[in-house]
C-alpha cells in the first residue's frame, strides 16, 4: 500500500509539467525558458544577457541550473541573445542536441564564433588597465564557441516541413516561421501530461507582418493552450516599413548638402541586409544621390552569404525583383565592403559625404565605436538608429538624446543630428502582437516575455480589455509555473 502510495506520488511528479523563466523576463536579454515534464528538461533558447556588466556578468557566467541535466535544446533563432549562451552551457556539462532550423544553424556557428572572439577583446581590454591578481578570463573563447556545432541539429526550412520532430515519447514539436530573422522560428511544443495533450508555443521575437527580404511570419495551424510571447514593443506601433525609403532619401540629401557622414550602427544579421535592399531599390530608381555606401562589418559580410545560401527563405518580391534579373539583392554600384582593419581606418580619415553601415546595433562594442568617436562631436553628420535599443547601452543613450557620452573610455560631446528608423524594426508592434494573439487558436494563458516593463504593462492591460477570460502573467527571472 505505501509502496503504491509512493508510486502515484512519484507518478505525479514524473509527469509533472513546468515552466521556468530564466531570461528574458522583464527583460529583453537572455532568453532562457526551461519545460520540465516527465523529467525531461527541455530549454527553449539559451541567450546571453546584454546590458550593465557589472550585472549582467554574474548571470551569463553562472547558468541557474545544472548544464548537464539539460536534455536538449530548442533555438528559436540565431540573435545572440537567444543563443549566445550556449558555449558556457556545452562547456558546462551539456550532452544533448540543439535543435534550430538550418539558417539558424548557419546563422549561430557565425553568431558564437565572432562572440568568442569579442569576449576574448572585451577581457584584453579591461585586463590591460587591471594588474596582476585581479585578472579576469574571458566569459568564453572561440574554441568554447566551435565545441557547440557538433550539438547543432539542424532541420529543413520551416515553412516547407511544418513536420513533428519527436524528442521523447512525451514531447515533440514543429517549427512555424516567426518571420524576424533569417531562419527565425515559432516553437510549437506538444506535451503528453498525464493522458492528456497539452501544447504550447515560444514565439521567440516575432517579426511584423510587412517584413522586408524574408517571408511573413506563420500564423500556428493547431491549437496552442500556452502562448510564451514576446512583447518588444508592446506599447507602441510603428510606422509603416515603406516610409523608410522616403527618411532614407532625406537623410541622403541631407548629408549631400552637410558633406558629412551617415553612421549607421546596425545589427550585422538583419537590418544591415534591410538596409542594403533598401538603398539598393532607392539606387536602381535613381531616387538617391550617389554616394558612397560602406559595409564595415566582417560579420555582416558573413551573413550576407548566408543570407545568399537560403534564397528560399526569401519572399516571392525580392525573388521577384532581383533574381529574375540575375542579380544579388546585396551587391550594386557605390556598395562597398571594406576589407581588414586598415580599411576600416581609413573610413575615418575620408572626407564625407558618404554612409558607413557598422555593428554593433546597440554600439555596445564592434567597430562602429570607432566610426561614433570620430564622428558623433561632427554637427554635419547623422547617426542613423535602426533597431531596438536596450536600456543602459550606448545606442540608447545616443537615442535619448543624452550628452556627453562615453566611448572607448573617452567622453564625446554629441553634436551629430540624430535620426531614428523605427519602422524597420524586425518586432511586430503592438498591433502585430494583438493580430498574432487573435489569430493563435483556443490560448487558454499567456506569458509576456522578451520585454521591458512598461511595454508588458501596457499590452497586457490591451489583452485584458480585448479578451478579458485570458490569463496574462509577466514573469519575473526565476519564476516557476505550472503549466
Ligand atoms: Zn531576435
Amino acid at each position: 500500500m505505501v509502496a503504491g502510495f509512493l508510486f502515484a506520488l512519484f507518478c505525479v511528479e514524473w509527469n509533472h509539467m513546468r515552466i521556468t523563466f530564466f531570461g528574458a523576463a522583464q527583460g529583453v536579454t537572455g532568453s532562457k525558458h526551461l519545460i520540465e515534464v516527465g523529467g525531461f528538461k527541455l530549454l527553449l533558447d539559451c541567450g546571453l544577457h546584454q546590458g550593465k556588466r557589472s550585472v549582467v556578468e554574474e548571470w551569463n557566467r553562472n547558468l541557474p541550473f545544472k548544464a548537464g541535466d539539460i536534455d536538449a535544446v530548442i533555438l528559436s533563432h540565431g540573435h545572440l541573445d537567444h543563443c549566445g549562451a550556449l558555449p558556457i552551457l556545452v562547456r558546462d556539462g551539456f550532452k544533448g542536441s540543439i535543435h534550430c532550423s538550418d539558417a539558424t544553424a548557419d546563422i549561430a556557428r557565425c553568431m558564437l564564433e565572432d562572440s568568442g572572439m569579442l569576449q576574448k577583446q572585451i577581457t584584453n581590454d579591461l585586463n590591460s588597465k587591471r594588474t596582476e591578481g585581479e585578472f579576469i578570463t574571458p566569459l568564453y573563447t572561440q574554441e568554447d564557441a566551435k565545441r557547440v556545432f557538433p550539438h547543432l541539429k539542424p532541420h529543413p526550412y520551416v515553412r516547407e516541413s511544418h513536420a513533428w520532430i519527436t524528442l521523447n515519447g512525451n514531447i515533440r514539436f514543429k517549427l512555424y516561421d516567426a518571420g524576424h530573422i533569417l531562419g527565425s522560428s515559432v516553437i510549437l511544443l506538444e506535451i503528453q501530461d498525464e493522458g492528456t495533450k497539452k501544447t504550447l508555443a515560444f514565439t521567440g521575437d516575432l517579426g511584423r507582418e510587412d517584413v522586408p527580404i524574408i517571408h511573413s511570419r506563420e500564423y500556428i495551424e493547431e491549437e496552442v493552450d500556452t502562448l510564451v510571447m514576446e512583447c518588444t514593443y508592446g506599447n507602441k506601433n510603428h510606422r509603416p516599413i515603406s516610409d523608410v525609403a522616403g527618411d532614407l532619401k532625406e537623410i541622403i540629401t541631407t548629408i549631400v548638402r552637410t558633406r558629412g557622414k551617415v553612421i549607421v550602427p546596425a545589427f550585422s544579421l538583419g537590418r544591415t541586409q534591410e538596409l542594403i535592399y533598401a538603398l539598393h531599390k532607392l539606387a536602381d530608381a535613381h531616387e538617391i544621390p550617389r554616394i558612397p555606401i560602406y559595409i564595415d562589418s566582417p560579420l555582416a559580410q558573413s551573413f550576407t552569404e548566408i543570407f545568399g545560401r537560403h534564397q528560399r527563405d526569401f519572399s516571392d518580391m525580392v525573388m521577384h525583383e532581383f533574381k529574375a534579373r540575375g542579380e544579388s539583392p546585396f551587391a550594386f554600384k557605390d556598395l562597398i565592403y571594406t576589407h581588414g582593419v586598415e580599411e576600416s581606418k581609413i573610413l575615418n580619415r575620408k572626407e564625407g559625404p558618404l554612409m558607413v553601415i557598422s555593428a554593433s546595433g546597440m554600439s555596445e562594442g564592434g567597430r562602429v565605436l570607432h566610426h561614433l568617436k570620430h564622428g558623433v562631436s561632427n554637427p554635419n553628420n547623422i547617426i542613423l538608429i535602426t533597431g531596438y535599443q536596450a536600456e543602459d547601452t550606448l545606442g540608447r543613450k545616443i537615442k535619448d538624446g543624452i550628452s556627453p557620452v562615453k566611448i572607448l573610455g573617452e567622453s564625446y560631446e554629441v553634436r551629430a543630428q540624430i535620426k531614428v528608423l523605427d519602422e524597420l524594426s524586425a518586432h511586430a508592434d503592438q498591433s502585430g502582437l494583438l493580430l498574432y494573439l487573435a489569430k493563435t487558436k483556443g490560448v487558454k494563458n499567456v506569458f509576456l516575455v522578451h520585454t521591458e516593463m512598461p511595454q508588458a504593462i501596457t499590452f497586457k492591460q490591451k489583452v485584458g480589455e480585448i479578451y478579458p477570460p485570458l490569463k496574462v502573467a509577466i514573469p519575473e527571472r526565476g519564476e516557476v509555473f505550472d503549466i
